[in-house]
């Protein structure tokens, strides 16, 4: 196997895969075939296809041959994980909740006794079979990996594997701990005081879903018009939000579709879909821009480049620029322009309160990502068993000062340390929305310049990792200073 076979073998694996997920995740089909998809790609997972990857000297590659070997070795975990939760029910006063419902109900509703009730006995279902699952599936990643020659410290083969230094990501998000610690706790408590009627000590992870709800808002944002802002706002910046036809729109109603947007590209850059059903709502908008996001930066790629810059590469940079977009929803410019807020009497106040909402709930994300990261370091150095969940526990509680359930410790872990994209996400879009307004002022994002610059960087795909891709622009080093000034500017 040569180096062009390998790319050649792998493109057509990922289209594969890619258009499974399409069609069972867009209810076009009933139940997927990945077991055998991977089957017909065992080539890939072999010794020789590892040995042809690292030979080439090029990391995205060796790194994606070793996700793959991993992928093979939990699928049965992943599947069978997929079956518990799509069978469990919860019994809860008096009634019975799918188990995969949960997160819909706890989001919500307003009666706080259910909403913690429910939460308890969603945790309490997981807390025996499902827990085993988690834990088997993540010994065997850490043997996959360390079978392929990258040691058996997890954290340390996955810091070589994918070229992203955890411990010092983890520094980097233990000063965020610190540095943002009095800004959350002020702009929580108002926020809590208005919407819970809460004490801040008494706070609890059932309570996340509801307090950052801003259900107030709803009207504001109605489905319907969910495609057609979105579209309208791209224009302003002088580019297609679909891309010439490269991005397909599955907006259908249709019984077993995902309720919430996803996009797949199933040929990049020609073949990208974006799957949704608006409901309306700014959590609906927010998450439509994050899908757009990925879906205009895979269709806008290089059609020449290599499958390695199309396909693979850092995925923290694909999800800067899903967060890109996905942060115009907490700007001021653009609620009052591309949204129902601008029309309304009182425009500004309203608008400033949602801003404020929003600015809290974004800064419990970010906080929740950083104490993440310090626990699954720590996870990872262990045996997975239940004494982590008092770890887990802890660091989440003192990192978003909401009490988290012991029993989510396994369940609420993105294998691999996806949790590390994320954060090196919010710091290359935190640079890069500050590098747009200082080129382009605030309103950036209705500026066909502005829309040039953004458009040349997506062209590349992911052939840059974030931190080089962020050097180009700026001569700091990545760090979450531009995010946090930007949400100190909100709550101060
Ligand atoms: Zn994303």
């Amino acid at each position: 196997m040569n180096v062009n076979q390998l790319g050649a073998r792998g493109e057509a694996l990922l289209s594969a895969l890619g258009r499974e997920y399409y069609l069972t995740g867009a209810g076009r089909k009933a139940t997927p075939a990945f077991e055998a998809i991977y089957e017909q790609y065992a080539d890939l997972q072999s010794d020789e296809a590892l040995a042809c990857a690292r030979g080439a000297r090029v990391p995205a590659l060796v790194e994606w041959v070793v996700d793959l070997r991993v992928g093979r070795a939990v699928a049965p975990y992943e599947e069978r994980q997929l079956v518990w939760e799509r069978r469990a029910r919860i019994a809860v006063s008096g009634r019975d909740i799918p188990y995969l419902r949960a997160a819909i109900e706890l989001q919500n509703s307003p009666d706080r006794a259910w909403r913690i009730a429910l939460d308890r006995a969603r945790a309490a279902a997981g807390a025996t079979d499902l827990n085993e699952l988690r834990r088997d599936r993540f010994l065997r990643e850490r043997e996959t990996v360390a079978a392929a020659g990258f040691g058996a410290d997890y954290p340390a083969a996955i810091t070589a594997v994918s070229g992203i230094d955890l411990e010092h990501l983890a520094g980097q998000a233990d000063r965020l701990l610190a540095d943002t610690a009095d800004l959350y706790r002020e702009g929580l408590r108002h926020l809590v005081r208005r919407r819970l009627g809460v004490p801040p000590d008494q706070l609890v992870r059932a309570d996340t879903g509801w307090a950052f709800r801003a259900d107030e808002f709803d009207a504001a944002f109605p489905g319907d018009q969910l495609l057609g802002t979105g579209t309208a706002q791209m224009r302003e910046m002088g580019l297609d939000a679909f891309v010439g036809g490269r991005v397909r729109v599955d907006a259908e109603e249709r019984e077993g579709k995902q309720p919430r947007a996803f996009c797949v590209p199933v040929r990049v850059p020609d073949e990208v879909y974006l799957v949704l059903r608006p409901h309306g709502g700014h959590a609906d908008y927010r998450t439509f821009w994050h899908e757009l996001g990925h879906a205009m930066h895979f269709g806008s790629v290089d059609r020449d480049r290599s499958f390695v810059d199309r396909w693979l590469g850092d995925m923290s940079v694909t999800e800067a620029f899903a967060m890109l977009w996905d942060h115009l929803t907490l700007e001021e410019g653009w609620l009052q322009r591309f949204t129902e807020l601008g029309r309304e009497s009182g425009a500004v106040s309203r608008i400033a309160q949602l801003r404020v909402e929003l600015a809290v709930s974004e800064l419990y994300l970010l906080r929740r990502y950083a104490g993440k990261l310090r626990y699954e370091l720590e996870l990872h150095r262990s045996e997975y068993g239940a004494a982590m969940g008092e770890r887990y526990a802890e660091r989440l509680t003192a990192a978003t000062g909401f009490r988290f359930l012991e029993e989510d410790h396994l369940r609420d872990v993105d294998p691999g340390f996806y949790v590390a994209r994320y954060l090196r996400a919010w710091q290359l879009e935190g640079t890069l929305a500050q590098i747009l307004t200082e080129r382009y002022e605030r309103d950036w994002y209705r500026n066909p310049r502005a829309g040039g610059f953004v458009q040349d960087l997506m062209r590349r795909g992911q052939a840059e990792p974030a931190d080089r891709l962020a050097a180009e622009f700026s001569a700091a080093p990545l760090s979450f200073d531009a995010s946090v000034s930007r949400l100190a500017a909100v709550l101060a």
